[in-house]
Order: C-alpha cells, then structure tokens, then sequence
C-alpha cells in the first residue's frame, strides 16, 4: 500500500485553505500576548481542527481508496477531539472553569471520544477502512461509514448545543453591551458550520446522499470569526485566572507557596527585586534561604502559628537578600487544606516596609524634635483636638498657671482657665477653626487677655491660636500659644500710675502759681515797668503751658488705664459744632483767620458723650487755628455718609509733610522743624482726640499736604 499515492483534486485546495486559516489563527492567538487557561484551551481546539484540515486534504489527494482510508483515520483525533476541546474552551469562556477541575466532569466529555477513537482506529464499527467499499466522488474518495457514525454526529451536535446553551446564558445574563454583541458573534459563528456541515459531512453520507462535505470550510470560518472577536475585544482580558495571574506577576509583595515541610514550591517575581534571588534559585529551596540568620525569629513568630493551622497578618519580620541585608517585611499567610483538613500548601505574603519603618521613624525624629522645642521655649503651648480637649502641653505652659499636667490632659480650657478680653469673657469656640482650611492659618490673635486659672493664679496675655490645614485628618484642632505679659503690663501699669500720681500732684501747684501770677497781672501789673510786665506775661503763658500738659498727661493716663467711661446721650450734632466754632471765633479774629462752619441745618441725631467728643473738635479746631498763618482760612462741615456722621476741619495752614502722616496720631509725636506760633503743644492732642472717637466706634484721618493744609476728619457711627 502506497500512503503517498496523490493526484491534484481541486476541492482538496478548500481543505488546505482551512489548514493555513486554522494554522495562522493559532499563530495569532498564542502570540497575542494573554497566556490563560481560555486562550490555551481555544489553542488545543483549534489543533484538532488543523490536524483535521491536513488529514481531508490528503484524503482529497488520495489517488487510490487505501491511501484516503489512511490518511482519514490519522485525522480521527482532530474530528473526534475537537468538539469536546471546543466545549471545555465555552465552559472556560463564560467562567465556569470549576467545573473543569473535576476529573469526573473531563472523563464525562472526552470519554466518548477515546471510545469513538478506539471504534475508529481497532473496529469497523464507526467507518470501515475496506477499499472495496469506498466510493469515488467528485471531491475524491469517500470511506464507508457505518450507522454509528450517526450517533457520533449526534453527540458531536449535543456538544456544539451544549456550547451554544451556555454562550445563550452568558448573553442573556451579562449587563455589557459588547459583551452580548460577542455573545451573538459567537453563536452565529457555532451555529451554520454547525448545522450545515454535519449535514454534509455526517447524516447525509451515512444516508449515502452525495454533498460536498463543507465542514472543514464552515468551521474553519468559524474560528476565523471567534480568533477575530478574540483579538478584536480582548475576550481573556477579564478572565479571572489571567488576573490573578497578572497580579501575583507585578505586585510589590513577595508572594511564597510552600508547603507543610517548608519548602518553596513557588515564588512570583518581587523575589528578585526585594532579596536579589532568582525566581529558580530559590523555587525547591528549604525557606530558611531567604529568612538567613532570622530564622528562629521566623520559626516562632510565622510558621510555628502557620503549621498549627493559624493565620498570621502583618506579622513584622526580616528577611535576607542574597548578600545578607536583612529586609524588614510585614508578613501574612494563609492556608490550603484538602478535605480531610490537612494542610498542603502554605502561602505567604511578604511585603517590604522599609519605607514605612523610614517614614516611622522620621514622624518620630520629628515628633520628638518638636517635643524638644515645646519644653524649652518660654510661651506657653496648648495642643486641642477638633473637639477642644487638650492634647499636648508644654513644660511653660504648666508653669504658668501653676497646673498638673495629669490633671488638664483632656480636659477643655474653660474646664480649667477663665480668659477675659476687657471685661468680656473669650468664646472658646473662637479658639478653633470652624471649616476645612486650605493653609496653615492664625484663627485668633488677642493681646492683654486677663487669665486666671483654677489654681488661682492671675497673668496677662497675649494669645495666638493656629490650626494647620491637615488638622482635621490627624485630629488636631488648634494649637494655642501664650506669652505672658504679666510683667510688661505690670510696668506699664507702674509707669501710667506714676504719670498720673505726679499729674495730679502737680496739678494743685501750677494751679496755684498760675492762679498767683494772675492775681500779680491783674493788681501791680499797672505799676511794673513794660520789661517787668513781659516777664510776668511769659511766666503766666509758661504756667498755662505747663497746666495744658498736667492735664493732657492725666487724661493719656486714664485713658490707658481704661478709666474713662463715656457717658453717651443722644445728641444734635449741628449744634454742637456750631457752638464749639462760635466759642473759636475771638480766637480766630486775633489771629486774623477766617473761621466758618460749612455744616447743613439738620443731621440725624448722634449717640456721644458730648463734653468728650466736643473735646475732639476742639483739639482739632485748636490745631487748625495754631498751624495757620494769618490771613488763612479754617472751616467746619459735618456730613452725612453711610450710616456715619463724618466731620472734616480743614485749614489752609502750614500742612504736615508725608512722612509724619503715619506717626501723627501717636503719643508724645510732633513734626519736628515748623513754625510753631503761641503755646508750644504737648503732642498728645491728636492721640487723646484719636482714642476718643475710637472710643464711639469711630474712626480718624487726615488729608494734609506740604504749604498748601490739612484736613482732619472722624467718623461717628449714627444712631441705628
Ligand atoms: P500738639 O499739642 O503739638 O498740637 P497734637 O497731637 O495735637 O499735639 O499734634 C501733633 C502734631 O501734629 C503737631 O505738633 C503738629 O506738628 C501736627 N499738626 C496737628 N494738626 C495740624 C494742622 N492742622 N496743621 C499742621 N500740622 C498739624
């Protein structure tokens, strides 16, 4: 018998065409990059189909009934496999690959098979090889099958149904658009070459009817269509297994399987980049390799839990790189038991917390460098929590008030600190931030606050309270500095005590002097010579001045000692200002100045202390009348803007050059250098008058330019 008798038959180029189809396809298919059980199983299908492509073409070939009858039952295992092969590739593909871990479920599919096999190769049951009973047909020789072939066509059938009930199920089921699209794709695909080609190929040459057998063609086309719908859509990608797969291949953690007598049996990648080993260099190894001179450590606290059938988490322990570094890692396992619950395999997850040990203990180096700040600086530090409770305190802080710091760890401020800010008590909620912040931000800042605490003790000061952006995560409302300025506001307090003792002691004298020196004036001023008199005129002024500045000086030191209280009442404000210019007028005719008050008839009424706030305009008006020269103007309007009374004196006179403009309101502050005419001034009219009209809530300013005026002007806030 000669196997390679052949002759051209040009239906047997449609086989070979499906052989190179089927052959590119697997090409394609393995090369396309997702090594997974799916894609394997498609793989193995698709050899079949090649092997059954080769063989019909041979058959086709074939130029006697020998050589056909050969060359089909080589192709047996592709015609007889490829279907079950076809089958577990759906199972795999609509994920329930389960059901192909069981050895009974894989007998089950690929037993009629090895039996059909066995039927074709050892029997005359499925076709019989006899050459005398094949026919010759168009497309070549044609073998003798028998009524079981039949059978076999229905089982084959049963398996493609079985595929198509599936793929109709993951259609029916899956929410994805593309996903049902490929679904239909598929079924479409299985279902012409499915009908059409056991026909031609199966029932209709067992009835001995004479078709062109298309199924190679139609499956073949078949696979083209699924290999496309593969590699178009990336049908494994979502496949489980390649997840799983991919995963344990990238993660940073080394990931361990071994087994109860502790020997590696597989280790992913991460191996080589954490220890430096090869994946082979340590796969079969005992796992004391890669834990070194850890190793008791290891046995104790890892395996020895592991084996009596715990799990361990983050259990921290070293291992060792191939030159000996020991690695830090956070270690967890867990356990696979088979049904008797014995264990068989051991996994671990090892990952490398170097970072995080560096990051630990940098948040330490630096929580402990604050630590060393806070207990030797001078200030007073409260750390409070987003609720207000205290969280954190300093040495100075406890100094200060004379507190345990076991007693106020968690407790609020105000459970133990009375803070009052003049005479009202400070709302602790104002201590905190009351929103998310976007940057570090001071939320209150208060000087002189009155503190007394539940020890007793008494200071003064002064208070930032700052919260950081990040607060809110790690649970820290607000840190609280205070400085004490007990002692500062001591000595001030001992300063304007002084002032105001040696006022008022001087206050009696020069009253008397100058009462004394009047007296002279009025009665023997007539008999003194004009020398003499001038003498006793410069004496009187110098009295005056003198008594200006006592009394200037006593008000500076009530005024800071907060000893002045208003004593408001509504008021008319036109007419106040029109007597305050009235009783100017003898003072302006001498200095030969145009006085004039400019303010309309009516204003709303305001709520002053009168004599205080008339004291202001006088000041000014006194200014104006002082600091111009004869021949000038000064002039009063009141007016209304907003919900405020605004008064402006303006003068034509000498004018306050600009660098004196920001110290103008300040005490003691005089432009140095100018004309000064009459009594010499104290330097202090601008700053009472200032603290005055703050007094009503008000505000003062000035406009002034060099040799051309000035022109003051306040605020008073109208009657609401
Ligand atoms: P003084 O008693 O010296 O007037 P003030 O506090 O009232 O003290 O004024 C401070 C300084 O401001 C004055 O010494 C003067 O130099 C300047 N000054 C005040 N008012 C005027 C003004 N209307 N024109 C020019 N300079 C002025």
């Amino acid at each position: 018998m000669n196997l390679f008798d052949f002759t051209l038959n040009p239906y047997a180029l449609l086989s070979l065409l499906g052989l190179v189809t089927n052959a590119v396809v697997i090409y394609l298919v393995a090369t396309s990059g997702y090594q997974v059980l799916t894609q394997r199983l498609y793989i193995a299908g698709q050899i079949a189909m090649v092997l059954w492509s080769a063989s019909e073409t041979l058959v086709r070939l074939s130029a006697n009934p020998q050589t056909a009858n050969f060359w089909y039952l080589v192709g047996a295992p592709g015609w007889l496999f490829m279907s079950p092969l076809f089958l577990i590739f759906i199972i795999a593909y609509v994920g329930k690959e389960k059901f192909l871990s069981s050895i009974g479920n894989l007998a089950l599919l690929f037993f009629p098979a090895f039996l059909l096999l066995f039927f074709a190769w050892r029997t005359n049951f499925l076709v019989n090889p006899d050459p005398s009973l094949a026919r010759y047909t168009f497309w070549g020789w044609d073998i003798f099958k028998l009524p079981l072939f039949g059978i076999f066509m229905a089982w084959l059938d049963i398996l493609y149904i079985t595929s198509l009930v599936l793929l109709f199920q993951l259609r029916a089921k899956t929410e994805d658009p593309v996903k049902h699209k490929q679904a239909t794709f598929m079924i479409l695909g299985i279902l012409v070459p499915v009908i059409v080609g056991s026909f031609t190929n199966g029932f209709l040459p067992v009835f001995k009817l004479e078709v062109l057998p298309l199924a190679v063609p139609l499956t073949t086309l078949m696979s083209v269509m699924i290999s496309y719908s593969i590699l178009k859509y990336k049908l494994f990608i979502v496949n489980p297994s390649m997840v799983v797969t991919n995963i344990v291949k990238t993660m940073n953690e080394i990931l361990i399987v071994f087994n109860p007598r502790h020997y590696i049996d597989f280790v992913n990648d991460a191996v080589e980049n954490i220890l430096g080993y090869k994946k082979e260099e340590v796969t079969g190894k005992h796992i004391k390799k890669i834990v070194g001179s850890q190793w008791p450590d290891f046995e104790k606290n890892v395996l020895e839990p592991i084996d009596s059938g715990e799990q361990v988490s983050g259990v921290e322990v070293n291992l060792e790189t191939s030159s000996g570094e020991k690695i830090p890692v956070s270690f967890s396992s867990s356990l696979f038991k088979d049904e008797k619950g014995k264990i068989f395999a051991e996994v671990g997850v090892a990952t490398d917390i170097r970072k995080t040990r560096r990051l630990i203990i940098d948040t330490i180096a630096e929580r402990n460098k604050l630590t060393v700040v806070m207990q030797s600086i001078i200030d007073g530090v409260f750390a409070l929590d987003t609720s207000g409770k205290i969280t954190l305190v300093n040495p100075a802080a406890l100094k200060m008030f004379n507190l345990e710091k076991k007693s106020i760890t968690g407790k609020k401020l105000s459970d133990f600190l009375i803070m009052t800010d003049g005479n009202q008590e400070l709302d602790y909620k104002d201590l905190l931030s009351r929103k998310k912040l976007t940057k570090d931000t001071i939320i209150l800042q208060r000087n002189g606050l009155k503190i007394t605490s539940s020890s007793g003790k008494q200071i003064f000061a002064n208070l930032t309270s700052s919260a950081i952006k990040e607060g809110l995560e790690v649970g820290l409302g607000a840190i609280i500095t205070m400085s004490d300025v007990s002692k500062e506001r001591e000595l001030e307090e001992m300063k304007l005590d002084f002032v105001s003792m040696a006022a008022h002691e001087l206050r009696t004298p020069i009253t008397s002097a100058r009462g004394y020196l009047s007296f002279l004036q009025n009665e023997v001023g007539e008999k003194l010579s004009e020398e003499q008199k001038s003498y006793l005129d410069k004496a009187f002024i110098a009295s005056s001045q003198l008594a200006s500045l006592v009394d200037n000086l006593l008000a500076v030191s009530r005024i800071e000692q907060g000893a002045v209280k208003l004593q408001v009442a509504s008021c008319d404000w036109i007419k106040t200002v029109k007597d305050c210019v009235s009783n100017f007028q003898p003072l302006a005719k001498e200095k030969k100045i145009k006085l004039s008050n400019l303010s309309p008839e009516k204003l709303p009424l305001v709520l002053v202390d009168q004599f205080r706030i008339s004291e202001v305009l006088s000041n000014l008006l006194a200014n104006a009348l002082n600091y111009t020269k004869a021949g000038g103007s000064v002039s009063v309007e009141a007016e209304v803007e907003n919900d405020e009374v605004i008064t402006h004196i303006k003068d034509t006179g000498i004018g306050i050059p600009e660098e004196a403009l920001p110290k103008l309101f300040t005490k003691f502050f005089r432009v140095s250098g100018i004309l000064e005419q009459g009594s010499k001034g104290t330097g202090l009219g601008l700053y009472i008058s200032k603290a005055i009209v703050e007094m009503h809530h008000g505000r003062i300013w000035v406009e002034s330019k060099l040799g051309e005026g000035s022109t003051f002007s306040f605020s008073i806030p109208l009657i609401s």
